[in-house]
C-alpha cells in the first residue's frame, strides 16, 4: 500500500523559488520531505486517515531561510547565563561602568565584546580618560574584534608602556604628538586574553546555547546555518542534540585554521567527529582570516584610511588595514583545503585583503582546477567590477552581510572615500553579474534580533537589499537595488548552493527537505516598508512544525 501524507498544508501562497517561480496552493510532506505540491483540490485528494492538515489561511510560504554566516555556537554561549549589555553610545556605556564598578571588587573584569565605534552614538571608542575616570581599579576592554580600547589598569596588566615594541601582526596606537600610549590596540586580541578569566563552558552549555538560539531562528524563518568557525565541542554538542532528536535548524561546519603546519591534522580531527547526517552537519569549509574589519577601520584596504573623523582613532599616515597572510602562505592554504576534501573561504573584508585572496586562487587554480569546487570569499565588503569578473571567473561565492550596510552604511560614507564606497556591497552587480552571492548575519553575539551583534533578522536584511535604505532611513548606492525574488533568493537557493546542498534545500521542490516559513505578512507584495517587520507565523523543519504562533 502506497503511503498516505503525514501532513498537508493548503489554503497558501507557497512559492517555491524554484526556476521558475512557481506558486502553489498546497503541499504534502512525508518523511520530513515534500512529495507533492498542487492545487487545494489536489493535494487534499492525498489525504489519508493520519495525515495531519494545516490551513494555511491564504499566508506567503518560502523556503526556510538560509543564513550563511552565523556564529551559532558563539551566539547560543553568548547569552546562556545573562543577559549582554551591548552599548548603543559612549554615554550608555560609562553610565554602565559606573554603576557596574560599585558592585565588583577593584581589579575585577569589564569586558565589552563586539562593541564596534560604528555603532555607537558619538562614532569613535571610548578614550583612555574616559575608561579610567569611570573605572580606575578595574580593567576594562572595549572589544571591536581587530581593535579594541583598553583603560589604564589594563595596560599596566598587559605590561605595556610607551617603550613597549608593537606585537606581531598588532599595534599599539599612540598619540602623535606625545608619543603617550592611547589605549587603542590594534589586533591584540590574543593578548587581552591570555590575561582574562575566561568563561568555561561545557558541553552541556554548548547544547542548552544551540537550543536557545534555534527557537529564535526558527521564530524569523531561519532553518539552516553556516557556522563559520566549529570546534570540537561544538560538533560533540550538535551529534548529541541530533541524537537527543532535538535539532530544528541545520548546520554547515567550518574548520578555522591558522597554521599551516597543524591545519591539516586539525580539519581531519574536526571531520571525523561528525556524526550527524550531512544534512543536519557537515563540516564543509576550511577558513583563514585574512584581515581584520571595517567597523573598526582594520581591514586590509588598497587605500590608506583617512580618519579624519577620529572613528577610527587612526592617528597616522599611510594605515591600510592589518593582513595576515601574503597570497604564497594563501596559497598553502588553499592546497590544504583541496587536498582535504574541505571548500576554502576565508574572512576577507577589504578590497586589497580580496586582492591578495583572488592572486592566491588565480595561482591555485593554474595547477589545480577550483571552478568547481565552489570556494568562497566570506564578506568581500569592497568589490569593483574588475574584482567581480575574477570572481565569476573563478567561479567563487560570495558571502556578504546586508546588515552592515543598514548599521553602517551612512558613517562608512563619510569615513570611505567615494570609489570606495561605490564598491560598498553592489547588490545588483552580484545579479548583473550572476555571482553566486548569498547572504548572511554574522552574528557572534546576543539573543535579540536586532539587539545583536551583528543584527541577524533577515528581513532587515532582505529589507536593505531592496531599498539599499539604511538604519536612518537614508538610501546609499541606491543603483544596487535588488528585486524582492533576487533579494530572497540569496538567502535560500543560492545560499544552498554554497554548500552543495542545491538538491535538498533552498526551493520547495518534490524530493527536497521540507523547511518552509509562513510569512506574517505577504513579502512578495506588502509596502516595502512593512518588508523589515515581518517574521514567521509558523515554521516547519524536515515536515515537523518547529515554531508556531496560530
Ligand atoms: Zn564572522
Amino acid at each position: 500500500m502506497k503511503k498516505t501524507p503525514s501532513s498537508i498544508f493548503y489554503n497558501g501562497f507557497i512559492y517555491t523559488l524554484n526556476d521558475k517561480n512557481d506558486i502553489y496552493g498546497a503541499m504534502a510532506v512525508q518523511d520530513g520531505k515534500i512529495v507533492a505540491l498542487g492545487t487545494d483540490d489536489e493535494i487534499l485528494a492525498l489525504k489519508g486517515q493520519n495525515t495531519e492538515v494545516y490551513d494555511l489561511k491564504k499566508h506567503v510560504v518560502i523556503p526556510g531561510l538560509i543564513d550563511t554566516h552565523a556564529h551559532i555556537f558563539r551566539v547560543g554561549l553568548s547569552e546562556l547565563r545573562e543577559e549582554k549589555f551591548i552599548p548603543t553610545s559612549i554615554t550608555e556605556l560609562l553610565n554602565y561602568i559606573k554603576e557596574k564598578v560599585k558592585l565588583i571588587k577593584p581589579g575585577e573584569w569589564l569586558y565589552f565584546p563586539n562593541t564596534y565605534p560604528t555603532r555607537l552614538k558619538e562614532y569613535r571608542f571610548p578614550t583612555l580618560e574616559e575608561l579610567d575616570s569611570a573605572a580606575p581599579n578595574n580593567p576594562v576592554y572595549v572589544d571591536g574584534a581587530y581593535a579594541g580600547q583598553a583603560n589604564s589598569y589594563l595596560l599596566r596588566l598587559l605590561n605595556i608602556d610607551e617603550n613597549s615594541p608593537d606585537p606581531e601582526n598588532g599595534k599599539f596606537i599612540r598619540d602623535p604628538q606625545t608619543g603617550k600610549l592611547t589605549g587603542l590596540l590594534f589586533r591584540c586580541g590574543n593578548i587581552v586574553k591570555k590575561v582574562m578569566v575566561q568563561d568555561n563552558y561545557n558541553i552541556e552549555d554548548i547544547k542548552n546555547g544551540f537550543l536557545n538560539i534555534q527557537s529564535k531562528y526558527n521564530e524569523l524563518g531561519i532553518t539552516s546555518v553556516i557556522d563559520p568557525m566549529t570546534n570540537e565541542n561544538d560538533i560533540r554538542a550538535l551529534n548529541e542534540l541530533y541524537e537527543e532528536g532535538k535539532l530544528s535548524l541545520r548546520t554547515v561546519l567550518t574548520g578555522l585554521v591558522t597554521s599551516t603546519d597543524s591545519a591539516t591534522d586539525y580539519l581531519e580531527k574536526l571531520k571525523s567527529l561528525v556524526e550527524t547526517p550531512a544534512e543536519w552537519g557537515k563540516l564543509s569549509f576550511c577558513k583563514v582570516m585574512i584581515d581584520g574589519g571595517i567597523l573598526t577601520g582594520t581591514s586590509y584596504m588598497r587605500k590608506p584610511y583617512n580618519d579624519t573623523l577620529g572613528v577610527f582613532g587612526i592617528k597616522f599616515e599611510g594605515f591600510r588595514g592589518i593582513v595576515q597572510y601574503d597570497a604564497f602562505q594563501l596559497k598553502d592554504f588553499i592546497n590544504i583545503a583541496y587536498d582535504t576534501g574541505l571548500q576554502m573561504t576565508a574572512h576577507c573584508i577589504g578590497d586589497a585583503a580580496v586582492d591578495l585572496f583572488l592572486d592566491a586562487y588565480e595561482a591555485f587554480n593554474k595547477e589545480n582546477d577550483i571552478t568547481e569546487k565552489r570556494y568562497s570569499i566570506i564578506h568581500c565588503d569592497f568589490s569593483d567590477d574588475q574584482t567581480l569578473k575574477r570572481i565569476k571567473k573563478l567561479n567563487l561565492s560570495i558571502l556578504f552581510q546586508p546588515m552592515w550596510h543598514y548599521m553602517d552604511g551612512d558613517i562608512l560614507n563619510k569615513v570611505l572615500d567615494s570609489n570606495t564606497m561605490n564598491t560598498f556591497l553592489p547588490y545588483r552587480k552580484y545579479v548583473e553579474i550572476d555571482i553566486h552571492a548569498a547572504s548572511g548575519s554574522d552574528h557572534m553575539i546576543k539573543y535579540d534580533s536586532l539587539r545583536s551583534q551583528n543584527p541577524y533578522n533577515p528581513f532587515h536584511a532582505l529589507y536593505n537589499m531592496v531599498t539599499r535604505k539604511t538604519r536612518f532611513g537614508n538610501v546609499i548606492g541606491g543603483e544596487y537595488c535588488i528585486s524582492r525574488y533576487d533579494a530572497i533568493k540569496m538567502y535560500t537557493g543560492k545560499a544552498s548552493y554554497v554548500s552543495f546542498d542545491e538538491n535538498i534545500k533552498g526551493t520547495l521542490e518534490v524530493g527536497k527537505v521540507a523547511d518552509f516559513a509562513v510569512l506574517s505578512q505577504d513579502y512578495f507584495n506588502c509596502p516595502e516598508e512593512e518588508i523589515k517587520n515581518i517574521f514567521s507565523v509558523m515554521t516547519v523543519v524536515g515536515g515537523k512544525v518547529v515554531h508556531s504562533k496560530v
